[in-house]
């Protein structure tokens, strides 16, 4: 569903070239979430950029369905990620004069849903993900985790084949990670969306179906996350 072939993206700086993203090859299957840790400036960013056809590579592929999304035209490419891929920022974008279901709902307008049906289709998303009782709240009257509940709904709300996930539990308390986790394993799963998920959080090895890690653009298998899993005295 979501698979890179050899990717390679460096920059160059001065005399100097870094190897933001080295040759990275990866399947990711439908009903699959893989989990990706790295630590800062490995290209991760870089690579996820590359997957929602905001960067080009220099040299190899990003199929989605089997189609290269890397050299789509600006148009396709706004397309691709409107309507295939939901991507989950770890930046909160929320209008502050907006109530919480037309934020969530920002996306589908854009799609052309009328208002109807797209507000209820994101309130029932924000009652499963615990904000059925902030439909109507403004976003500077919500924690940030819920605050990214909402961001996530709306990355959620076009049924996207492909999420891209970058660093979406980093606000969170650790019971709402939980919670945002199996979110997105069941998503996964039930819609058969290919998922990848970018992060430092150990708690989301137990919700991955494979993990990697990313050194220096290059990848390896395993996760060796940045903060080690708490082990028993
Ligand atoms: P991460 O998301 O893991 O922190 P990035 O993909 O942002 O990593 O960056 C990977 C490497 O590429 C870093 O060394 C970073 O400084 C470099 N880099 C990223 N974007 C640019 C750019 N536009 N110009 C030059 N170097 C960049």
């Amino acid at each position: 569903m979501l698979e890179f072939r050899r990717v390679v993206k460096h920059y160059a700086i001065g005399n100097e070239v870094v190897h933001a993203v080295d040759g990275v090859s990866l399947d990711v299957g439908a009903g699959e979430l893989v989990a990706l840790y790295g630590p800062s400036g490995s290209g991760k960013s870089t690579l996820l950029g590359i997957a929602a056809a905001i960067l080009a590579p220099d040299s190899g592929e990003v199929c989605v369905n089997g189609r290269d999304i890397t050299r789509l035209s600006s148009r396709a490419a706004a397309d691709y990620r409107m309507r295939e891929l939901g991507f989950i920022a770890q930046s909160i974008e929320l209008l502050e004069g907006a109530s919480v279901v037309t934020n969530a709902a920002l996306k589908l307008y854009g799609m052309g849903m009328r208002v109807g049906p797209a507000n209820r289709r994101v309130a029932m998303m924000l009652e499963a993900v615990g904000l059925g009782h902030r439909l109507k709240h403004r976003p500077h009257e919500l924690s940030m985790g819920e605050r990214q509940r909402v961001m996530i709904v709306r990355a959620l709300s076009t049924e996207p084949r492909i999420v891209l996930a970058d660093e979406p539990t980093g606000a969170l308390d650790s019971e709402r990670t939980v919670e945002v986790l199996e979110l997105l394993r069941s998503v996964t799963s039930e819609r058969g969306i290919a998922t990848l998920l970018v992060t430092h959080d150990p708690q989301a090895v137990a919700y991955a179906d494979r993990q990697y890690t990313l050194r220096d653009g290059a990848l390896a298998e395993g996760a060796q996350p940045a903060v080690p899993a708490r082990t028993a005295p």
